[in-house]
């Protein structure tokens, strides 16, 4: 019979199993911290458990984190992360060191169902939803590895998936990583949700109160261009998703940060940077520009650099804080849309 995970249950929840094998829930607080502020990969190492409470654990649970299967260093610095799941699926994450933080991207989905043309995890499908122990285990796993290096200090949720389509499991990961006490302990400005524009899904997050930040993967200005380039477009417009992020609560030094991959001849002209500024106003905004990182089969090109300086300097010029971001790991298939390979791998 396979047992349950400990790894994704809520510190709450740990204390509940406790009381369920006739523990105290002081138990369940010490189970809680073993594993998620120890790092303790296996029961016998929780050396202050009662043994038989232990053994009755054993016997229903274990501590299951992905298998790290590799671990391939890019020429800057980042490191993209294959995780073999349970059942032999995969899924990436990408450790970005810079300037001091070390970010971590991780995948909330095996596959994406949502088809954004752009983007090669698009064209895969949707295979599965990742359990919070998945979610939270890439983490967990992603500190191990860093051992004397130091531990994550930022987490994106902008891997494999779209975060909002799995809901319940994102928001236990989210619990988990900012409880102070007996989860990891992250500040929520240290955490980003990002999302393809599921209104309903950021309703929902603004209501829960985390104070996580969001991000939007917006990629045009227009309805037109935005309904070319992603299928959800047609289930909420931009009308709609502005609407959301401008209901989303945000803290007095928060921003909404927009993710704008650039496309030469589609999203890229001055025009474009102009709706963009438009559209923007009156947001508490922070754009990413992404060049287009080009997989063997798209149809879109990187435009040239003049084009893309350009378009960051209408942005600027209209006061919007927009940088570009060369996406870590191009080098090693790791970058913004690049993650495929892995879940059937
Ligand atoms: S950009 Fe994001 S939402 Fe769109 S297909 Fe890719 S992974 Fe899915």
């Amino acid at each position: 019979m396979s047992r349950s995970n400990l790894v994704g249950l809520l510190p709450s929840e740990l204390e509940d199993l406790a009381v369920s094998l006739g523990a105290s829930r002081y138990r369940g607080r010490q189970i809680a911290t073993w594993i998620y502020r120890k790092g303790a990969v296996e029961l016998e190492a929780m050396s202050d458990l009662p043994k038989d409470l232990r053994k009755q654990l054993a016997e229903s649970h274990e501590i299951g984190l992905p298998d790290l299967e590799r671990a391939t260093p890019s020429q800057d610095g980042s490191r993209k992360l294959v995780f073999r799941l349970a059942d032999d699926r995969r899924v990436s994450a990408v450790l970005m060191p810079d300037d001091g933080r070390i970010t971590l991207c991780l995948s909330t989905q095996v596959g994406c169902g949502y088809a954004c043309v752009f983007c090669l995890t698009g064209t895969m499908g949707l295979d599965r939803n990742l359990t919070a122990g998945e979610i939270v285990g890439q983490l967990l796993a992603a500190n191990t590895l860093l051992g004397d290096e130091g531990r994550v200090t930022h987490v994106v949720f902008m891997g494999m998936g779209e975060p909002l389509a799995n809901y319940a499991s994102l928001v236990a990961a989210l619990r988990i990583m900012i409880d102070p006490k007996l989860g990891l302990a992250y500040s929520p400005k240290r955490l980003t949700v990002s999302t393809v524009g599921l209104v309903s899904g950021i309703d929902k997050l603004g209501r829960e109160d985390l104070k996580v930040n969001l991000a939007i993967s917006l990629h045009a200005a227009t309805d037109d261009v935005r309904g070319r380039l992603m299928p959800i477009n047609r289930s909420w417009n931009l009308e709609a998703l502005m609407a959301a992020v401008k209901r989303y609560p945000l803290t007095s030094r928060q921003h909404v940060f927009f993710e704008y991959v650039m496309l030469e001849d589609v999203n890229d002209s001055a025009e474009d940077a102009r709706a963009l500024a438009r559209l923007l106003r009156g947001v508490k905004a922070k754009v990413n520009l992404i060049p287009f990182n080009d997989w063997e089969g798209a149809h879109f090109r990187r435009p040239p650099l003049p084009r893309i300086l350009a378009f960051q300097g209408v942005l600027l010029d209209a006061g919007i804080t927009t940088t570009v971001r060369w996406s870590k790991g191009e080098d090693i298939g790791a970058a913004c849309g690049q993650l495929k390979e892995l879940a059937s791998a």
